[in-house]
């Protein structure tokens, strides 16, 4: 599982694609259900390395609503700059711009594993709806009211109705 990147073959003005098939991570109980794939372009402007690309994998969340297991396909872009540490030439531009993604080197090696667990902690949802429509747990059953339905709601109004009948009597 090497993710190191040697830099110091990419000549000032050349760009180089890289591809990882089978990166793993750990990040906190999260389960992958494939090797995180990255597919990226590193190019060397002179003042730093620039790494544009994509960041595959899925993971395994569950459902706030029906706490039923399920995939999510995970799909996310990298933009990232990477400056020689101690060399880091400081722009009012860069300091102006939250939207530049800033990231440091040593030893001619571009380790991208930094990046990417922030960008697949980055493209988990807020909040993990198994499908669009899910209709959660009943709240007095508890069942799934995806995969099975149940007359709590009918009871219910029922017991509503029978209410608002002895009202009128
Ligand atoms: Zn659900
Ligand atoms: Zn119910």
């Amino acid at each position: 599982m090497e993710s190191l990147i040697d830099v110091s073959r990419i000549r000032v003005g050349e760009t180089i694609n890289v591809v990882f098939k089978d990166l793993e991570l750990n990040i906190d109980n999260l389960e992958f259900t494939r090797p995180i794939e990255v597919s990226v372009r590193l190019t060397n402007t002179g003042k730093c390395i620039t790494v544009k690309g994509v960041i595959s994998t899925s993971v395994n969340l569950t459902c706030n609503r029906c706490l039923e297991v399920f995939e999510y396909q995970i799909r996310y872009e990298i933009d990232v700059e990477y400056y020689k540490k101690k060399e880091r030439y400081i722009t009012d531009l860069e300091l102006d711009s939250e939207m530049l993604n800033i990231a440091y080197y040593e030893d001619d090696r571009i380790d991208l594993m930094d990046e990417v667990r922030q960008c697949i902690i980055l493209a988990l949802p807020m909040k993990s709806i198994c499908k669009e429509g899910c209709l959660g747990l009943c709240p007095h059953c508890g069942r799934n009211l995806n995969k099975e339905g149940c007359d709590c709601k009918e009871k219910e109004i029922d017991e509503r109705l029978a209410k608002l009948g002895k009202l009128l009597k």
